[in-house]
């Protein structure tokens, strides 16, 4: 019983622990060479930690994921160091002509200072990063063109830490990506920035701990592996339309648009027993065919045929199965 006590008490320490850890060896490792001889290994640090974490606190649902491995890998390798640079290079310089062209300065506004405070830059910039991705998480399951691309993420069989960056980079950029080039020509204090995108970061990357991690109160402020668990449930709960827990690092936002679910029995959390597609349809171990989704001339015609596409249940199960 003690031995379980601890178990629960340690669980609902290590997100804050996590933010606290990677906080500080972001803001001491600023500018030094390990970012030379191994891009991103903050990324990998990260994932490395989760999986550690996955070994402590096993889980009773776990369904292994060795023979997805690779794909995983891959995907991780692709999305660490290829989308962001990619989406970069293509966004970048038309994100920054807007303040050249309006204010003829790189920046839309010319100093930090003008944004307020410090610790107000820090609650703006995470109100507006995890708004952002809440929404255009929640139309990757409504429209179905979005959905086509986002479904390969709900294939997986079970949460992990190896899985959190499967997804077709489109769809990746779309939900991780963009807002953050956004982010970056506002002109908002660097270290406010580095602090808030450390802790959506830690957030987004823990919410696929396939452990068995508790939020306990934190579950009603941030997207623990326990609420992210019932956004991949392969049986959306009863009145849910196409899925519930839309948020990305912040779970308020569900509790606010009425998307938020997280069931208790007896004063404990309730689990989905199974993770998959809502559709069931099975993972996919072939890389190539998650990019091949976005060139798949079907989704196309048929979404010109229903106009409203938003409003039809499960159109892209349908097309996908
Ligand atoms: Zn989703
Ligand atoms: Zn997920």
């Amino acid at each position: 019983m003690l031995h379980k006590g601890i178990f629960y008490l340690s669980s609902l320490l290590i997100l804050p622990v996590l933010y606290v850890f990677f906080c500080v060896i972001h803001v001491s490792t600023q500018g030094s060479a390990i970012f030379d001889w191994l891009p991103k290994w903050d990324t990998l640090l990260i994932i490395f930690t989760i999986i550690i974490l996955e070994r402590i606190y096993t889980y009773k649902y776990a369904v292994s994921q060795r023979h997805v491995l690779t794909r995983d890998v891959i995907a991780i390798g692709v999305n660490t160091y290829v989308t962001g640079a990619a989406v970069g290079m293509i966004v970048s310089p038309v994100l920054g002509f807007v303040p050249e062209y309006l204010f003829g300065r790189k920046l839309v506004f010319a100093s930090p200072e003008q944004l307020g405070p410090f610790w107000l830059q820090i609650v703006v910039i995470l109100l507006s990063v995890s708004f952002f991705r809440y929404w255009i998480h929640r139309a990757q399951h409504t429209n179905a063109i979005l959905w086509e691309l986002h479904s390969y993420h709900h294939r997986t069989s079970d949460l992990r830490a190896t899985n959190g960056l499967v997804s077709n980079p489109v769809d990746f950029a779309l939900r991780n990506v963009v807002v953050f080039l956004v982010l970056g020509v506002i002109g908002f204090d660097q270290m406010a920035i580095l602090l808030s995108v450390t802790a959506t970061t830690v957030t987004a990357e823990f919410s696929h701990c396939g452990g068995d991690v508790k939020g306990g109160l934190l579950n009603y402020l941030f997207v623990t592996p326990e609420v992210h668990r019932w956004h991949h449930s392969a049986n959306v709960p009863d009145g849910y339309g196409y899925s519930c827990n839309y948020g990305v690092e912040f779970s308020f936002w569900d509790t606010l648009f009425g998307t938020f679910y997280l069931p208790q029995k007896t004063g404990e959390v309730v689990q989905p027993e199974r993770i998959g597609h809502p559709g069931g349809l099975p993972d996919e171990g072939n890389y190539l065919k998650r990019l091949g989704a976005l060139f798949r001339k079907e989704i196309f015609d048929i979404q010109a045929a229903m106009p409203s596409s938003w409003k039809t249940p499960r159109i892209a199960v349908r097309i996908a199965a």
